[in-house]
């Protein structure tokens, strides 16, 4: 089990941003990966699909937006 930060691709800036959420994954990616290439044929852990539905804010329009292309959200393991 390890701790996975999340990270959102903002459209308006093209970059991602964190979502400021982790989450515990059993069979999450040795380094950063796309929920997509990670879980392709797989089925995306519950925990991690509600976490998917949230928010981040842009720090740069200051709005919050959301991301619906698993191809276009990321997670990271965070060290500790
Ligand atoms: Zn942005």
């Amino acid at each position: 089990m390890a701790r996975y930060a999340i990270h959102i691709y903002c459209d308006e800036c093209s970059a991602p941003h964190p979502m400021g959420v982790s989450v515990v994954l059993n069979d999450g990616p040795p380094e950063l990966a796309s929920v997509a290439e990670h879980y392709a044929g797989k089925t995306v852990p519950g925990t991690l699909n509600l976490m998917l539905r949230n928010c981040a804010k842009c720090p740069k329009t200051g709005k919050m937006f959301q991301q619906w292309d698993s191809k276009k959200i990321f997670i990271a393991p965070v060290a500790g």
